[in-house]
């Protein structure tokens, strides 16, 4: 069963082509495969003419052979490296092909005589020698035909005043077999086309794939107002900090930080704004932070900061520095908003919930003495 076409969208248009491409260097390569074993089929010709045909004859026709195989060698080794370009090089492909049907072909009227068993033979070698090149010429078919017509038209050379009873019948029957081995052969390419088309939009699916993978992974670990890490990347990155703490006994603090009176920017200014001072917010304090510290949106106006490898006294003054940085100058247009920071480092014994709580409550306490302030959790 063949595979259903693809419609014709810009898409499978560009896959159609690439297909080409693809197809040429294939044929390409698989043509220099065959030819390297081309001398093994002068060597059979050779031996069945041995002492039946005249000797200046077989070595016309070997010679003949041998040039134009040398030929066709040398276009394909251009071709190779010319790569996948089918638009300027598949004439040459064609040329080859052509050649290479034509020396075969030069068989009939070179080698054949008044022997019709001989004359048979040579017509078979000739079917034999079609039938291997044909694989070769799959992806890239019509090549294939012109081919096997430059073969039988030139096979047809030998017909006129041939002395052999039958002649006509070999050579008639070679023409049978070659319409025949296209025919055929036209079948398996569609089909190897196809499969290279479908290969390519499978491998450009699995690319769009991958790629919306990793734009949902990364939604999932943002938050869409701000962009910075969200609840769930800083419940995973406290997590981390934790394993390296209990593991190493490797200090590190959390900041929770919550902007002050923000209900009155929205009530005054209207949502919009208040969003846009969030944002400016974000990035203010992005400014401040060292390439391993991480700012996380921890819900609504409020933040929390991880610092790594961070002790409290250094804590404590990266608290200060963001809420001075917050204070000196309006977050969007010329809203300014200050901000309240609580400040907790980890202590052995501590998971990420005791340690949030610690820092939520020097946090309140922070509210509850008069906002703009940073205030340490007191050890536990
Ligand atoms: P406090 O100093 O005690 O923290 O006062 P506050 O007004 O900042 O605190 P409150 O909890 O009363 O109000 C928080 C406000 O933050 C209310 C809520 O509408 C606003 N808010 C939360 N998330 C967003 C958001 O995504 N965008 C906007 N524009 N506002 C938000
Ligand atoms: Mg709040
Ligand atoms: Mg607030």
């Amino acid at each position: 069963m063949s595979a259903a076409p693809l419609p014709a969208t810009p898409a499978t248009l560009a896959f159609d082509a690439q297909a080409q491409q693809n197809a040429f260097v294939q044929c390409v390569m698989g043509l220099q495969r065959t030819l390297r074993t081309t001398p093994l089929g002068w060597a059979l010709v050779a031996w069945i003419c041995w002492g039946r045909t005249p000797p200046a004859a077989l070595l016309t026709w070997l010679g003949l052979a041998a040039a134009g195989w040398a030929a066709s060698m040398l276009v394909l080794a251009r071709l190779q490296r010319a790569g996948p370009d089918v638009q300027h090089h598949g004439r040459w492909l064609l040329g080859v092909a052509i050649a290479d049907g034509a020396w075969w072909g030069a068989v009939m009227p070179l080698l054949s005589g008044a022997d019709t068993a001989l004359n048979a033979i040579l017509a078979a070698v000739l079917c034999g020698a079609m039938a291997v090149n044909a694989p070769a010429y799959v992806p890239h078919i019509h090549v294939f035909h012109a081919l096997c017509a430059a073969m039988w038209l030139v096979a047809l050379l030998s017909l006129p005043g041939h002395p052999a009873p039958g002649m006509t019948d070999i050579v008639m029957g070679l023409g049978v077999f070659l319409g025949l081995l296209c025919y055929v052969m036209r079948g398996i390419a569609r089909r190897v086309v196809e499969g290279l088309r479908l290969q390519l939009a499978n491998a450009a699916l699995t690319a769009q794939l991958s790629e919306a993978l990793a734009a949902a992974s990364q939604q999932a670990a943002t938050d869409g107002l701000t962009g910075l890490p969200n609840r769930r990347s800083l419940d995973q990155l406290l997590d981390t900090q934790l394993a390296l703490a209990q593991r190493e006994g490797r200090p590190f603090s959390v900041l929770m930080l919550d902007l002050d009176h923000f209900k009155a920017v929205n009530d005054t200014h209207g949502h919009a704004v208040g969003d846009a001072v969030l944002r400016g917010f974000a990035q203010r304090i992005q400014t401040q932070l060292r390439r391993s510290d991480v700012c996380a949106r921890y819900g609504g106006e409020e933040f929390c900061v991880v610092l790594p490898g961070t002790a409290a006294a250094l804590a404590l003054d990266a608290g200060e520095r963001l809420r001075r940085a917050v204070a000196a100058a309006p977050l969007s247009a010329d809203i300014r908003v200050t901000v309240s920071v609580g400040v907790a480092t980890w202590q052995a014994g501590d998971d990420a919930a005791a340690l949030l709580a610690r820092a939520d409550d020097a946090l309140y306490t922070a509210k509850r003495t008069g906002r703009d302030r940073v205030v340490a959790a007191p050890p536990g």
